[in-house]
């Protein structure tokens, strides 16, 4: 049976979350498949910035980090994030870049299991987690250790102290059964980290089914606009317990006492090094209202819903120009996006984003798409089918212009 735009429009109107990219500052001659890597607009987010700038910047000038709770932002935020991801508000906490906050929580994790030697990932995970992971091995003088997808279980052994794994794939979108390996970590005493950058906003992540730690990203899904800070996530019970070596001042227990020595604050604050980004970190907090109402588990339902109308209609349309399906099939383990593998990938994405339709390539071969469910329609996932069928049927991608390549991808 042959789907129909009609068949799409359809879904749409059917879509309990159809009004929810009235949220959003979307351009009207694009498609953007790519908030995955970044994530639209939200129209909260410019007046809060205004505000900021003109009002508590302007006017209210250094009283602002109190009255206008610029002091309290991290934590405030933090609890919004919680919320998305299944944590208590004092568990999540907003600062510095993913890698940073991975970086405090491997080193806090191997404190906390001395004696043991490793630190396990998996091999294709996102770089930066294991560029982070094998530079605090370096320094702490352990192993870092990769395990391939199907041997990860097994190599859990008495001698790993934390297990650190990306949630959702960034390059497959392939998801991890996070209950299942929560458990398998624990049986042997490890500890288990999770990167929540492709999953959090997009699916009910059940963080409080057994997880230690967590970070994520604040400017794929969350829409915290370019360079937006990161966040991290530690279990109740763990809290007392960590120790970091980015010990600065506003980690203290009391910054404004300007003591000569270090001294831990309470619970999730202790994590927080220095000043933090207040306007990124406001037009965080601001884009995290379009989640207002949002049911994790119905923006999954549309998740599922999007990937699998893109998959049937890459089925119908797109395979016979020499594309592979590159994404799990099964709606269970796959997240928000459905990558393709063609040969000529890199072209073909520069000649779909020339005619606005925007997802992006990931070296060597993938082109990657991601339906973010705030804002994505399914009439929308029927055009993107539509004009990559005819980019394939002219060859239109077959230009030196198009295979050359820039410098972001
Ligand atoms: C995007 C992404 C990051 C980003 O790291 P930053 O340090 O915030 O730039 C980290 N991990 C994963 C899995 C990502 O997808």
């Amino acid at each position: 049976m042959t789907l129909t735009r009609q068949d799409c429009l359809a879904l749409d109107a059917r879509d309990p979350l159809a009004n929810v990219r009235e949220r959003f500052i979307l351009p009207d001659d694009i498609t953007y498949l790519d908030g995955n890597s970044l994530g639209a607009l939200p129209k909260s987010v410019g007046p809060r910035l205004r505000q900021a700038v003109e009002q508590e910047w302007a006017r209210g000038l250094i009283r602002s980090w109190n009255e206008a709770g610029w002091y309290r932002a991290p934590q405030r935020v933090g609890a919004k994030i919680a919320k998305l991801i299944g944590a208590a508000d004092d568990e999540v906490i907003v600062m510095d870049s993913t890698s940073v906050d991975l970086l405090k929580v491997l080193t806090a994790a191997l404190r906390m299991r001395p004696g043991r030697t490793k630190i396990l990932g998996v091999s294709g995970d996102f770089p930066t987690d294991s560029y982070i992971a094998s530079g605090v091995a370096e320094f702490a003088n352990v192993g870092f250790v990769r395990a391939t997808p199907e041997t990860l279980i097994d190599e859990i052994d008495d001698d790993v102290a934390i297990v650190v794994l990306t949630h959702v794939n960034y390059r497959s979108g392939f998801v991890h059964d996070m209950r299942a390996l929560n458990a398998a970590a624990h049986a042997k005493g490890a500890l288990i980290a999770w990167d929540l950058s492709h999953s959090a906003g997009v699916m009910p992540v059940g963080i409080a089914a057994g997880a230690d730690f967590a970070v994520g990203c604040g400017y794929k899904y969350l829409n915290g606009g370019p360079g937006a800070p990161a966040y991290s996530f530690a279990a109740k019970q763990h809290q007392a317990a960590i120790e970091h070596p980015l010990t600065g001042w506003l980690g203290h227990a009391d910054p404004f006492a300007f003591a000569p020595n270090y001294e831990p604050a309470q619970g999730m604050d202790k994590l927080l090094t220095g000043t933090p980004p207040i306007l990124s970190l406001l037009a965080l907090d601001a884009a995290l209202d379009a989640f207002d109402g949002v049911d994790m588990a119905q923006a999954y339902a549309k998740v599922q819903s999007l990937t699998y109308l893109f998959i049937a209609l890459a089925d119908e349309r797109l395979m016979r120009h020499g594309f592979t399906l590159a994404s799990p099939r099964d709606k269970t383990r796959r997240g928000a996006q459905v990558s393709l593998a063609h040969e000529e990938g890199y072209a073909i994405m520069q000649t779909l984003i020339a005619r606005g339709l925007i997802g992006d390539f990931r070296a060597p071969n993938i082109v990657r798409f991601g339906f973010a469910p705030l804002y994505t329609r399914h009439v929308e996932v029927y055009e993107a089918a539509a004009l990559i069928d005819g980019v394939m049927a002219t060859r239109a991608w077959d230009t030196d212009d198009f295979k050359a390549r820039k410098a972001g991808t």
